[in-house]
């Protein structure tokens, strides 16, 4: 379902992304983190790589993680690594959430403030992809929040749900 609305966007004459760009988040997306190593998530490992094989137009692939950024660089490292033991080491921009940011709402704002930041040419992203709410919709006003909280968490969600991106895809909560 996601990738024919993929398509559909790639293809649809009035909407042609010229770059077009799909925002990833990290843990439990396209990788689960437990007993002390790293598995591939399949929907979203396999929808990465669907996308990265695409060829006219290429899809520009940039990971958005609410994993707190280090002065040092390791943090960024780490997140590389990750990437990278999974099989996603192709990828634009790694993005890591500054230190500050705590709370829900912070972390909301953030994801939504770090896409806007990687839309190439103001385009919409093409597509979202996370576990959590706020890897694809964000009101400042909260509505992102509330959504989190009254969505069942064990479904897939796949739609648009913000004006930011065509697509959107939730995966349920691991
Ligand atoms: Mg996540």
């Amino acid at each position: 379902m996601v990738k024919r609305l993929v398509n559909g966007v790639l293809s649809d004459s009035e909407v042609k992304p010229t770059h077009p760009v799909c925002v990833f988040d990290i843990d439990d997306t396209v990788l689960t983190h437990h007993g002390g190593r790293n598995t591939r998530r399949l929907h979203g490992y396999n929808l990465y790589r669907w996308l990265l094989a695409k060829e006219r137009p290429r899809v520009e692939i940039v990971f958005i993680t609410a994993r707190h950024d280090s002065k040092d660089g390791e943090a960024r490292r780490e997140a590389a690594a990750d990437l990278e033991s999974v099989g996603c080491s192709q990828y634009s921009k790694l993005l890591l959430m500054p230190p500050g940011v705590r709370t829900d709402d912070g972390v909301s704002r953030w994801k939504h403030q770090a896409r806007e930041s990687v839309r190439r040419g103001g385009e919409r992203l093409l597509l979202t992809v996370g576990d959590n709410w706020w890897d694809c919709t964000m009101d400042a006003r909260g509505a992102g929040k509330r959504l989190a909280r009254t969505a069942d968490p064990s479904k897939y969600w796949v739609g648009n749900c913000s004006s930011q991106s065509w697509v959107s895809l939730k995966l349920p909560r691991l």
